[in-house]
């Protein structure tokens, strides 16, 4: 099954949203084992619009189409659509009365009298198609099946575009396909892409049926292994001997073998789990790494503050880092990494305390301490290590590469410490 790609939407060609829908569709594709062989951007234009799906029906078996399904007089998807595969556009009631719902709600909250009438447009949909009810708004997602080709249209917005890819889309296409497919993730934290590839160079070159690809993410790599076969069972049994091996290989660097699992979510499960508590005192990094941890749900049994310790003095008042630390080593030094995390724990009585100092650029660096260079500090049962890092790349780069390190310190810490491995 030969899948393509269409996103719409001129505000794509023009450059002022980023297709962050064809990256995550095209991952999603690849994880189904789908070949996705063709990709095109096309703007609200009717005549270019209904020529890339016509083109796309001629050499794709399922086509996915995001975008421009909405109220205005600009988005013209599900139209062009329905002309190209020559169906009737019909209300249909079912969608009617959703988008009632939904819009009476909106409206209550937004002091509107009445639903605007753009939006009944929502309801119209191509004779014979599929419709995918959309939770998060008004346009809902359509499949139309005609003669082995599958065409299926999402909402632009990904935050709704992708919830209902996931809970409706992506196990049709399941059914769709004749081979099963599985596929487990590891995710690794602590070791680089190279090291990774070096490692698994064997299993890598030697890989058929299951594959093994590696993803590099911002201070993580993940690793993902797909077995294809004509049955669930079988696909698994295949899996078994790669995933015990990668297991075996990388078991100190695994933080998650979960495909939703996270460096955080799964440092605040080790936390939970021995009743520990966290602080986080940050500087250049300015909340970003408190900022993740509470994006787990349930975050504050575990977190106790996000301390955001800008200057020098804030430092020494909320922290005690000491005035001739400051003065002798300067701000972004071991010593006052250390003082930090110490006095994060003593200030706040928490369990463990995880700091960063460092040089974000793109001014402020010296040839002593050049731009990038940053210290994170754990303290955990009393014990506190230390390490320097030289990162790369501008300001948004060298903090998100931080935040990383710093999960990463801060899980070897806690296993150190409380798990003793
Ligand atoms: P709406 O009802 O919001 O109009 P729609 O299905 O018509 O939804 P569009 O009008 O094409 O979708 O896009 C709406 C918004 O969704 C865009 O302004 C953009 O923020 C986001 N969006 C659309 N397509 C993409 C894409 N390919 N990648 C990332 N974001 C996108």
């Amino acid at each position: 099954m030969i899948v393509e790609l269409i996103s719409v939407g001129t505000e794509l060609l023009l450059g002022n949203i980023v297709n962050t829908n064809a990256a995550y569709l095209s991952e999603m594709c690849a994880r189904r084992g789908l070949s996705l062989y063709y990709q095109t951007v096309v703007g609200d234009n009717w005549e270019r619009m209904a020529e890339t799906i016509r083109t796309a029906l001629g050499r794709s078996d399922i086509l996915l189409i995001t975008g421009g399904l909405g109220p205005t007089e600009d988005d013209i998807t599900k139209e062009v659509v329905a002309q190209v595969m020559g169906r009737r556009l019909l209300e249909d009631k079912h969608t009617r009365e959703r988008i009632q719902a939904y819009m009476e709600a909106y409206a209550a909250s937004a002091g509107l009298k009445e639903i605007p009438e753009n939006n009944w447009k929502q309801a119209q949909i191509p004779e014979g198609a599929r419709v995918l009810d959309n939770e998060n708004g008004t346009a809902p997602g359509l499949i139309l099946d005609d003669g082995g080709k599958h065409v299926i249209l999402l909402p632009g917005p990904p935050e709704e575009m992708r919830p209902l890819f996931e809970e409706q889309v992506y196990p049709y296409l399941g059914e769709l396909s004749q081979e099963v497919i599985v596929s487990k993730m590891v995710k690794l934290c602590g070791i680089g892409e190279s090291s990774v590839a070096e490692m698994a160079a064997d299993l890598i070159a030697a890989q058929s049926n299951p594959t093994i690809a590696t993803y590099a993410k911002v201070g993580e790599v993940h690793l993902r292994i797909t077995a294809k076969a004509e049955t669930e069972q079988e696909a698994r049994k295949l899996l078994k001997p790669l995933v015990r091996e990668v297991k075996l290989r990388f078991g100190p660097y695994i933080y998650s073998t979960e495909e939703k699992g996270t460096l955080e979510g799964s440092i605040l499960d080790l936390l939970n789990d021995k009743g520990l508590t966290l602080v986080t005192a940050e500087s250049c990094t300015g909340g970003m790494l408190a900022s993740r941890i509470i994006n787990v749900p349930g975050a504050s049994e575990v977190l106790k503050a996000g301390l955001v310790t800008y200057s020098n003095r804030m430092k020494r008042k909320y922290l005690g880092v000491k005035k001739s630390t400051l003065k002798t080593d300067g701000a972004v030094s071991e010593k006052t990494a250390r003082e930090m995390a110490r006095g994060g724990c003593e200030q706040t009585e928490a369990d463990v305390c995880v700091a960063i100092t460092g040089i974000a650029g793109p001014d402020g660096g010296t040839e002593e301490k050049p731009v990038g260079l940053v210290y994170i500090g754990c303290c955990a049962a009393g014990k506190i290590k230390v390490k320097r890092f030289q990162f790369t790349g501008g300001r948004a780069k060298v903090r998100s590469q931080s935040v990383s390190a710093a999960l990463t310190l801060l899980r070897e810490c806690v296993l150190e410490q409380y798990y003793h491995s």
